[in-house]
């Protein structure tokens, strides 16, 4: 568990998500889920021996799989929060759309796989529309609609912190997955992750940041959507000019992953541009 700032800590899973970790006297508030028993029993330990509370809330920042499959890692008495449209998208989520999930990732510990497969997922109880606002042993937070990843997304700004947890709304260090975005509402929530003059941010992957880490995101955003404006999808990838795309890979680091991999996803990106998923 790492320390942010405050009383805010996170926890930097990966393979996996980020999680945003926020104790308070009324019980610990965290933002995403790990995805093993493991990880839940190390940040619970963690949070003992810091003479913290146990997890009580976890809020959902969007219902992909790598940040909801651990809904039910943290016992009975926790309450899930999240919004109308997570909430209606996770009701779909079916054992077989767990198990696809899990297959689409080369994960080598097939126990770790077997545990993941068998993910149950629990819905949320708390469910709002488009804010919420929570005080918790004088500890507020603020719940905001960030869309753009996916219309779902929602961020956690704790305001006496400065400290903001965006989940996949903000990418550090890491190529975005824009597969269902929608770029144009990706940078109104930009605007508004910007407003709010965060002194630390813990984005959905990668490490804690600060504002440049929006600014590196919007300039390889921008740089799609004006390659998307020369490029017709129809014409194949190889009429992409090399360079442009050579120019997105060397953006972020690739973790060893082979370049064919990252190249395949900067070009459904760059498609995307020119087409919201929503
Ligand atoms: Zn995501």
């Amino acid at each position: 568990m790492e320390h942010v700032k405050d009383n805010i800590f996170a926890e930097l899973i990966s393979p996996g998500c980020n999680i945003g970790i926020i104790p308070t006297r009324k019980g610990t508030v965290i933002v995403d889920t790990p995805l093993l028993d493991w990880q839940a029993k190390a940040i619970s330990s963690e949070l003992s021996a810091g003479s913290h509370d146990p997890v009580r809330f976890i809020v959902i920042s969007h219902p992909h799989g790598d940040h909801i499959l651990g809904t039910d890692l943290f016992g009975e008495d926790v309450l899930i929060i999240g919004n109308r449209k997570a909430h209606e998208k996770m009701d779909k989520h079916s054992p077989a759309w767990v198990l696809d999930w899990v297959e689409t990732w080369n994960w080598e510990d097939q126990k770790e796989v077997e545990e993941m497969a068998t993910a149950h997922i629990t819905l949320p109880q708390v469910i709002f529309k488009d804010e919420l606002a929570l005080n918790l042993g004088g500890v507020e937070m603020w719940i905001l609609p960030l869309p753009g990843h996916l219309a779902e997304c929602v961020g956690v700004f704790v305001p006496e912190a400065g400290a903001l947890i965006t989940g996949d709304a903000l990418f550090c260090g890491h190529h975005p997955y824009m597969g269902e975005a929608n770029f144009m509402v990706w940078f109104e929530s930009f605007k508004k992750m910007r407003e709010l003059k965060a002194d630390l941010i813990v984005p959905g992957h990668g490490p804690v940041c600060g504002e440049e880490a929006i600014d590196k995101q919007q300039e390889y955003m921008e740089k799609m959507i004006e390659i998307r404006s020369k490029w017709n999808p129809e014409e194949g990838e190889e009429a992409i000019p090399g360079g442009s795309l050579n120019e997105l890979i060397a953006f972020y680091p690739l973790y060893g992953r082979p370049e064919s991999v990252m190249k395949a996803r900067v070009v459904e990106s760059i498609r995307v541009a020119g087409e919201p998923k929503f």
